[in-house]
């Protein structure tokens, strides 16, 4: 009798494990063809396609002796990213009339260092400026309450510079990478670390952000996008506090670019980074030795005027 009653009981089992047994075999199956198929990578990890894009960008790398100044001239606005020192401010406004730029949809402003938003006054009042990014660092120094008071006469929307935050001017994506963090020890991290893409191409601008921003930008997005980019603006003009070994091999850029003055007193760029840039295989630029640097970008491919 109790031998009976367990042969029912395992019968029962069997057959409900075969219902089950049958149904995950056929599951397995569908995950297996849609692995192997590369369907289930497509799904839950979606390649981000750009769309094509047509005309070109420039990214103008001018010189403003030590300091910082970059312009992104595409064929429905400009951006610029720093306005060097108050000593440059006539050159950079003499370097804007030259190019017909009046108007800016973004001034980005990426630290309060004077070498970054000296001439940030003089251009506010030049130029039409839709929208102002900045980090949330203050200073109390007098170029910088300068600034403030230009960015009010001129009435541009502010933006406070969060991590991950996009913006476009037509087909060229602005994406914030950094400040992640907050309350630095040093200025310099507080840095508004941007990415400029366009088409297939992209550029990082990095303002002075030093090692510390760099492990953050690191620990947040790792390999690949959106810190692999064609042209590295170096952080710290060159300085051997920015650009490490970890941080330039995650950016592994094609091409970067060195904002310097000629014979300045820091001894930048530092002759390290020079050789950390050369075993990366990276072609650079600076501005001490050939003045105004320009790149152009077709959306597949930079190119250096
Ligand atoms: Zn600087």
């Amino acid at each position: 009798m109790a031998t009976k009653k367990k042969n029912r009981k395992v019968k029962r089992l069997l057959k409900k494990l075969g219902v089950f047994g049958g149904i995950i075999v056929v599951l397995l199956a569908v995950l297996g063809y849609l692995y192997t198929s590369g369907l289930l990578e497509e799904w839950f990890f979606p390649k981000e396609e750009e769309a094509p894009v047509e005309g070109s960008v420039e990214f103008h790398f001018i010189d403003v002796g030590q300091g910082d100044a970059a312009l992104i001239r595409t064929e429905v606005g400009n951006v610029l990213i720093d306005a060097g020192t108050n000593a440059s401010e006539e050159a950079l406004i003499a370097y804007l009339k030259a190019e017909g730029v009046k108007e800016l949809a973004y001034a980005v402003f990426t630290h309060p260092h004077e070498d970054h938003i000296g001439g940030a006054d003089a251009v506010l009042e030049y130029c039409d400026v839709e929208k102002v990014i900045l980090p949330d660092a203050t200073a109390t120094t007098k170029v910088f309450a300068r600034m403030m008071d230009a960015i009010e006469a001129e009435g541009a929307d502010l933006i406070m510079a969060k991590p991950e935050a996009t913006y476009r001017v037509g087909d060229l994506k602005l994406t914030v990478l950094a400040p992640i963090g907050k309350d630095y020890k040093d200025v310099n991290n507080e840095s508004v670390v941007l990415r400029a893409a366009f088409g297939d191409t992209s550029v990082l601008f990095t303002g002075d952000a030093e090692d510390v921003s760099e492990e953050e930008m690191l620990q947040r997005y790792g390999k690949g996008d959106p810190l692999d980019c064609d042209l590295l603006k170096v952080g710290h003009h060159g300085s051997d506090s920015s650009t490490t070994e970890a941080f330039l091999k995650a950016v592994s850029p094609e091409y970067a670019v060195i904002s310097c003055g000629e014979g300045n007193d820091y001894g930048h760029p530092k002759q390290s980074i020079l050789q950390r840039l050369e075993a990366e295989d990276v072609t650079y630029w600076r501005t001490d030795l050939e003045g105004s640097i320009v790149v152009v970008s077709d959306g597949e491919n930079l190119k250096k005027e």
